[in-house]
């Protein structure tokens, strides 16, 4: 078979998403990230054999947001094995990934590790001190990506602890269930912080590479998770990464993925490569419009998809 020209598709893809700018709208709801500049564009690949491409705006961090989720669910995994799924449950939410209504019918147990208040019992399992917990993920994230610059935008932290009201509803009410074993304020502090962490879309695509070479960082050779637990991650990505949209995303894309508010969406081919795009503004879902878009494009060139 050829090789595959992953920068010619780059650059084909910049092209072709252009008419898709200026059509979604930046997320404002966290203060902060609504003062980012809308019309910026950014894709990176890293593939399991060392190969990188990008295009863009690829220099310029954002926030990844509820990314953050599969790195979390990784330390815990690692922590606590399959015993994380007494808390969290595996299946899609069919509803916003802010949802009170359906934790309270559901006794307090997050549909899945991915919507908010999966996220928060995740990072409550893996809570051991503020400072402890929020250092164990930045060290994590850094030898993930391998840029030990990386980062906790305490500007963005604060926006979202500051109108995180939905937020602190949901660990509340999880704790009234006895889901969380520690304060709701303390556990948020962790959560807000991981949402918080900027990279760059390079950052990222070298971050998820893990994924896509059962379980370990192929840049380091070392493993980070098993075989069978990445297995796991990639299946929930694909069941609940793209909020109420991930039917569309299998359907239009085919990959497992995580996409956060701050416009970025990660995605895995196993054994091949993990890409990365950014593009602020949102679709009515709540994921980036222009990165759906360019995912599309992406696996319908490269032929990459795992269907
Ligand atoms: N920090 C955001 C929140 O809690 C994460 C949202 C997201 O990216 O889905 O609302």
């Amino acid at each position: 078979m050829d090789k595959i020209d992953y920068q010619a598709i780059l650059e084909r893809i910049s092209e072709e998403i252009k008419p898709f700018c200026g059509k979604g709208k930046i997320a404002d709801y966290i203060p902060v990230l609504a003062k980012v500049p809308a019309n910026q564009f950014a894709m990176a690949i890293t593939t399991v054999t060392g190969e990188e491409y990008v295009i863009g705006d690829s220099e310029v961090e954002f926030s990844i947001q509820s990314i953050s989720k599969v790195f979390t669910l990784t330390l815990a995994m690692k922590k606590l094995g399959d015993d994380i799924w007494k808390r969290v449950n595996l299946e899609p939410s069919g509803t916003s990934f802010n949802s009170l209504v359906q934790l309270e019918y559901e006794n307090g147990i997050p549909r899945n590790p991915f919507i908010n208040a999966g996220a928060i019992v995740v990072s409550d399992a893996i809570y051991d001190g503020r400072g402890k917990t929020k250092n164990q993920i930045i060290r994590f994230v850094r030898d993930l990506s391998g840029n030990n610059s990386l980062y906790f935008d305490e500007e963005v932290a604060e926006s979202e602890r500051k109108f995180g009201h939905r937020n602190r509803a949901m660990a509340n009410l999880t704790k009234s269930f006895g889901n969380l074993n520690n304060m709701a304020d303390e556990v948020l502090d962790i959560y807000y912080h991981q949402c918080a962490i900027g990279m760059n879309v390079l950052d990222l695509s070298r971050s998820f590479l893990y994924l896509a070479n059962e379980g370990v960082n192929s840049r380091t050779n070392e493993r980070v998770i098993s075989g069978r637990q990445t297995k796991r991650i990639n299946s929930l990505m694909l069941t609940s990464g793209l909020y109420d949209a991930v039917g569309d995303f299998a359907y239009w894309v085919g990959l497992p993925g995580k996409s956060g508010v701050g416009g970025g969406i990660v995605a895995v081919v196993p054994s091949v490569l993990s890409v990365a795009v950014w593009s602020p503004e949102l679709n009515e879902s709540g994921n980036s419009l222009v990165g759906v878009k360019a995912l599309e494009l992406f696996t319908t060139y490269a032929q990459n998809s795992i269907f």
